[in-house]
Order: C-alpha cells, then structure tokens, then sequence
C-alpha cells in the first residue's frame, strides 16, 4: 500500500502514528470517596445511630474509592499466588508467595479494623458499624475481606466461648495491622485465621469427615491426621479444622508454627485453580500428625462451629454480596453516563434509564436486608425478639442477597457494552467473584435446611420474621398481599418445609426487603420494589419495570455516587 491510499483522519493530528482521535470513551473514574458520595449509605449509618463509625468510614470510603486500590485489586487478582513447597534444598518450606500487590490490600483491610471492630469497640452497633466497612470493602477487593479478615473476624465469637483455650491467640486476632511472615505468633504483633473444615468426601455434609485426632495426654493437644480440600488463606497464623474424636466431629486449632519454633506438619499440596477469587490462595492441605488443640467438646464439633463462627461469616455474606452489587451498579452509572449512543447519552434512554433503576433497588434492598441482620444481632443480648429475627433471617439473608449478586452484575456487564467484558474494568473481577458467596459457608440448600431446623426447634422465629415484615403493614398493598401470601404458604409448608424451602426463602426475602424500604427508603424506590418483586409488575429480568420515566430517573440518579 502506498503512502496516498493511507486513510488520514479528517480532524486535528492527536500525535505522530494515530490513526483516529479517541472520543465518546468514558474515562477511569476519578479518586472517589465511596462511604461520602453515598448519600444512601450516609444516612444509613445516621439511621442506624452509628455516627461514631463515620470517620472510620470517610477513611475506608477514600481507601476504596482511590485509583490506587482500584489498580492494587486488579493486580492482585491478575498476578496470582503461587506455591513452593520447597527450599533451594529440598526441606519442606510450604509456602505461598503473594503480589506486593495482595500484601497491601490486606494491610489496608487490617489497618482499617474491619476485622476486630465489633469486638474491641465499647460502643452501641457494633455489628452494624462494622457492616457499613465490609460493606464498603466488598466494592474494592473481594479475595481479602472476603476471606482471611472475614475469618479472622468470624472466629472471635468461637474463641470466647472457649476462654482457657481461646485466650492464646485473642489478643493477637484483634490485634490492628497484618504480618505475613512466617514467626511464632508470640513474635508478631498481629495473626490472621485460615478455616480448614470440607474434605474430598463431603462439604456441606463436615460429618462425613475423616481426618481423626487423637489425644496426647498433654491439655488439649492433639496430633491430627487427614485431609482437607478447601484452605483458603494458607497462610493465616492459625488453622481452624474439624477432625474427628472417638465422640465424633471436634474443633481443633492447628498453628502454623510450632512453640519450638518448628513448622507445624502441615502440607500444602497445591494451590487450585480458580474461576475467581483468584487473589486468595485456596489450597489442598494435609495434616501430617499435625498438633492442634481442641476448642470446645469433643462430638461438638459442628453445632459449636455453626452457632459461634458460621452464623457470623454467613451474616456478613449477605453483605459482601450487596457490596458487590453496590459497586457493579456505579460502575454501570459510570459507564453510561459517559458513553454517547444514537447521538444521546446512554443512562438517559429509557431501555437503560428502567435497566439502571432496576439494578439501583435490587442493589439497594440488599444493603437494606443485610444491615437488618447485623442490627438483629446488636439487639440481640437485650432483645429475645431481635436474636430469633438474627436466628432466621441470617440464612435467608445469605441465600437471597448471595444469589442476586450474580444476575445484577451480570445485567451490570452488559451495561457497559463490550467494555464489560474487559479485564480493565472493574466488571468481570465482580461478575466471576459474585457466585463465589453462595456457595461456600453453605449453599443455597444449606440455608433452607438451616431455616427448616429454625421453624421446627424454634417456632417462634417464624413469628419473628413476620412481625418484623408487618412493620410496614397498610403502607403498600402490593406488600399486604404478598404477606398473605406468605402466611399460607408457611402454612401449607408446616411439617414438609423441605421441597418448599428455596421458594419460601425466597418469598421471605423479597417481602422483608420490601418492608424495610418502606420503612427505611424513598417512596420511588419502595414502591417500585414492592409492585415489581411482589406485585408482579415486572418480567423476571432486569429493565422490565412498569414505570414512569420521573421515577426510573429518581431512582438512578438516588444510586449514583454524588
Ligand atoms: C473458592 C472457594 C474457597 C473455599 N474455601 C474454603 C475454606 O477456606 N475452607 C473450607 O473449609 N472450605 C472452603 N471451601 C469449600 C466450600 O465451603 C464447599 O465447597 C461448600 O461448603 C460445598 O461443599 P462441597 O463442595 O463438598 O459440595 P457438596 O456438599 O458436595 O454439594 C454439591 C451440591 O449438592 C447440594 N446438596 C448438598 N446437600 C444437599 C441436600 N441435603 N439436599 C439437596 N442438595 C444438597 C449442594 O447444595 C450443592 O449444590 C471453598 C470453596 C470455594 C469454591
């Protein structure tokens, strides 16, 4: 080709060599304060009186608005963790080795206290506060809120209720700030937890595991042998794992470095390979006689582990999730905002203007439901009401909100076109880490039997859950109707809860949802919820509302980061 059938573009030369000017692409956002520009998120925290929690979330807000940790989460999920199982010569040394990259978002997420808050703070919301910084966290990096710091923060509950035990590692647990190295956690200001419980046979079900520990006759020291198939976070300070005892499945902690100074037998086998999450190392391990000591009774394994830790790490799901949610909707405001198509604005056509608004109370209901759960348990030690709601809501709070976050981010995806699809953007490290939720701390099924054991040991949570959703009774009849429904359906289920499970969840869910946004959101909002999710006014798939174009644009303009 000659030098004069080049095309030569008709407008000013941006630089020697292009070939066209760049225009209509919409730039990386700006450093944001993601708690600030909330005006939802804002007056949540003021609602929920938790003021006292604000500087802590203006400061976890700016951290996870900034470029910089936009970038640091890219990098950290792009650059994954890697295995060495050996030194230069040949001794065993079992160790991962991170990115800078991951080593600073951790820092940042232990910096920030969203690990201990609940725990070292003397101030009324506790739970809640700390919800509004895992909240905020699950919109920057999921693979170290989600799981070292949420582990970390989870086993605090199972710690106390073993003191003479628990107490060795408490102090260091709660601890602010992050060591990754390998040292005795005597020499080290700060540790974090791995959980170590599904093995190769069985997940959901912990009691067909088949590592056996077996007593040394010294305290509470064991020596334990076995398997385990999911260890994410490896490196943590302490593993939690469940082991079986003559009495059956018991709690054990295994540290990763022995009081002598001596790595304890604990054998990564290798690092798996992953659909998403991929900053965090989930590893095979075995326990070669490893030492671990028991945490509670012998036998009591799983209730102990349900009712202290899995309770907790489930509740704050249900939150990562909405934060998940929150993050692909501003993306998603972002991109159309600054994208032009057929000469208009893209947010403002009505196809993306009902899409948006559609997206906005979905992501909206779930921060609303999640925050319900964590209010129930503050009030929980004054409140018998509050622990029965906190008993049955966590489950169905898990199942709904976990579930969601996979159709919004995916709705979100393609909000952004084929941008959507491209590592630059935030969107495809949302959309593979959304169904991870939902998956482990029990799935979708685990959570229906869980709400079934409710029903059945403890009838009064069921009449929890409904005075909670009367709350809103008369404020909308889409809602009444639905409560009806609601109520017959229990009805019908009483005894045979089972087969019904994941449809009555469901029901509970969107009518709790529905309740608290009459209560606690703008009429736009709630009542759009409440026609489309429980009234039927809508197609089942996101940007089919019946609505007016005022009230779509209310919405999204209500959900865009100010
Ligand atoms: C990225 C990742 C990280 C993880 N990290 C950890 C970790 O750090 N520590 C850890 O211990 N585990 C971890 N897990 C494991 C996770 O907790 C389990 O995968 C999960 O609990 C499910 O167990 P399973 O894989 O054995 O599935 P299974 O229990 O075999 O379930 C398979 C299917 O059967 C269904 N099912 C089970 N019981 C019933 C029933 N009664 N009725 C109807 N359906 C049923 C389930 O819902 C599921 O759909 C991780 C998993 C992933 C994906």
């Amino acid at each position: 080709m000659s030098r004069d059938q080049l095309w030569v573009p008709s407008g000013p030369r941006q630089a020697a060599g292009t070939t066209h000017t760049v225009e209509n692409v919409p730039p990386a956002p700006p450093d944001q304060n993601l708690y600030l520009e909330d005006p939802v998120l804002v007056d949540l925290v003021r609602r929920e009186e938790i003021e006292w929690v604000h500087d802590r979330a203006v400061n976890v807000g700016e951290i996870v608005g900034s470029a910089r940790m936009r970038e640091l989460a890219r990098v950290a999920n792009h650059e994954r963790p890697t295995l060495r199982t050996h030194d230069g010569v040949g001794n065993r040394i079992d160790q991962v080795d991170f990115h800078p990259a991951y080593h600073e978002v951790m820092a940042a997420t232990f910096e920030t206290e969203t690990h201990s808050l609940p725990w070292t703070v003397d101030e009324p919301g506790g739970q809640t506060a700390r919800n509004v910084l895992y909240y905020l966290w699950n919109q920057a990096e999921n693979g170290a809120v989600g799981c070292p710091n949420c582990m970390t923060w989870a086993i605090v509950p199972l710690l106390r209720s073993d003191p003479e035990i628990g107490n060795r590692w408490l102090d260091k647990i709660v601890a602010p700030g992050y060591d990754p190295r390998p040292a005795h956690v005597d020499d080290k200001a700060a540790i974090s937890v791995a959980m170590a419980m599904t093995e190769k046979q069985g997940g959901s079900d912990v009691r067909a595991n088949t590592t056996r520990a077996v007593p040394t006759g010294n305290g509470r020291e064991y020596l334990i042998t076995g398997h385990k198939y999911f260890v994410s976070a490896p490196m943590g300070d302490i593993l939690l794992l469940t082991a079986q005892t003559d009495a059956g499945v018991t709690l054990f902690i295994a540290p990763r470095i022995l009081d002598d100074g001596t790595r304890n037998n604990i054998r990564i086998q290798r690092l798996k390979d992953k659909l998403g999450n991929t900053s965090n190392a989930t590893s095979e391990v075995e326990f070669e006689v490893a030492v671990g000591y028991r945490i509670g009774e012998e036998g009591r394994g799983i209730a102990s582990f349900v009712k202290h830790m899995t309770h907790y790490i489930r509740m704050a799901l249900a939150t990562g999730s909405a934060g998940i949610m929150r993050r692909a909707v501003t993306s998603a405001i972002h991109h159309t905002t600054h994208r032009k198509a057929f000469g208009a604005t893209v947010r403002d056509q009505p196809m993306m203007q009902n899409t948006l608004a559609d997206l906005a109370i979905e992501s909206e209901a779930a921060l609303l439901l999640g925050t319900r759960v964590t209010r129930a348990a503050d009030d929980s030690a004054s409140m018998e009401s509050a622990e029965l709601l906190n008993r049955i809501l966590v489950p169905i709070a898990k199942y709904w909100n976990c579930r969601r976050a996979s159709s919004v981010t995916l709705e979100a995806l393609e909000c952004h076109g084929g941008m959507g699809y491209i590592e630059d953007q935030p969107i495809p490290l949302l959309y593979r880490e959304a169904p991870l939720n939902s998956v482990w701390e029990g799935t979708s099924v685990i959570m229906g039997l869980d709400v079934e054991r409710s029903l059945l040991r403890t009838p009064e949570t069921g009449d929890a859950l409904l005075d909670e959703i009367k709350l809103a009774a008369g404020a909308n009849r889409h809602l009444d109707t639905y409560v009806t429904d609601l109520e017959r359906e229990l009805l019908r289920a009483r005894g045979d809860f089972e087969p019904h499970a994941r449809r009555l969840m469901t029901m509970i869910a969107k009518a709790t949802q529905g309740s608290l946004l009459l209560r606690q959101s703008t009429p736009a909002v709630a009542d759009t919820f409440c026609a489309s999710r429980l009234g039927g006014e809508w197609g089942n798939e996101y940007g089919t509302l019946d609505q007016d174009a005022d009230t779509l644009r209310e919405i999204v303009d209500r959900a865009a980061l100010t």
